[in-house]
């Protein structure tokens, strides 16, 4: 599950700036820009339902905007075929190559590539009581409970993923503290299951994660709004 960061421009705004800049005349589509969490510094674009779509890796979620300009304007000028000129090209590869972005990079393929799973039980929370506790509620506890994980690091962005190499569960490691409201918990938790329940699909070409199934799904959670209210309050704070 991921939420919009709290920088000064957004990433989409940033987005939205480079798309003028490539098609000066069409207004900028809807624009979502996810930060995942890719062993490498993979990034993409496309499109989906007529909205703009941006994956990244999260290795470069602190990057400076000039250099996340650089970047989309990268991978929009692949999507539009509107190659991007050399200098943002050369700003992106200088980022990447700088040392301390290089050991973040080794760093993070050597844990993700083995993946480190911590227990379920955190400081605060156990992720299993509440996942057993979901399943009761939401479906007849028939679900196999996969390996249920806090992330290595507390991100704010990717508040839990479901990562499906490791058959497991992963809850960002910032939700385990007293100040995390339990609903907020078991509203991130809740979507996780639902990519168990709803597997992403071939879509055209693409993957689509959310599919319509899931979307109604979602919409099912009682107190939704209040958990997504909540659940902003938190990661802005
Ligand atoms: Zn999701």
């Amino acid at each position: 599950m991921q939420v919009e960061s709290t920088r000064r421009e957004s990433p989409e705004a940033i987005c939205a700036r480079v798309f003028r800049r490539l098609r000066p005349r069409t207004p900028p589509p809807e624009i979502s820009v996810h930060f995942l969490p890719y062993a490498d510094a993979h990034s993409s674009a496309c499109w989906r339902d007529g909205r703009l779509e941006l994956r990244i890796s999260d290795v470069l979620e602190g990057a400076p905007a000039s250099v996340l300009e650089a970047l989309m304007h990268i991978l929009l000028g692949k999507l539009l075929r509107r190659p991007a000129p050399r200098v943002c090209v050369d700003r992106y590869r200088r980022y990447l190559s700088r040392r301390d972005v290089q050991r973040t990079l080794e760093l993070i393929r050597g844990l993700r590539g083995r993946k480190q799973l911590t227990q379920p039980k955190g400081e605060h929370f156990d992720l299993e009581q509440i996942f057993d506790e979901l399943n009761l509620r939401f479906f007849g506890g028939l679900m196999i409970r996969p390996r249920l994980s806090w992330s290595t690091r507390p991100s704010r962005t990717t508040l839990g993923h479901w990562d499906p190499a490791h058959q497991a569960i992963v809850i960002s490691k910032y939700l385990d503290r007293p100040s995390t409201p339990r609903l907020v918990l078991e509203y991130v938790m809740y979507h996780e299951m639902l990519h168990l329940r709803y597997p992403s699909r071939a879509c055209g070409g693409r993957r689509q994660v959310h599919t319509p199934e899931f979307r109604q799904a979602e919409r099912m959670f009682p107190q939704l709004r209040q958990a997504q209210q909540l659940l902003r309050r938190l990661v802005q704070s």
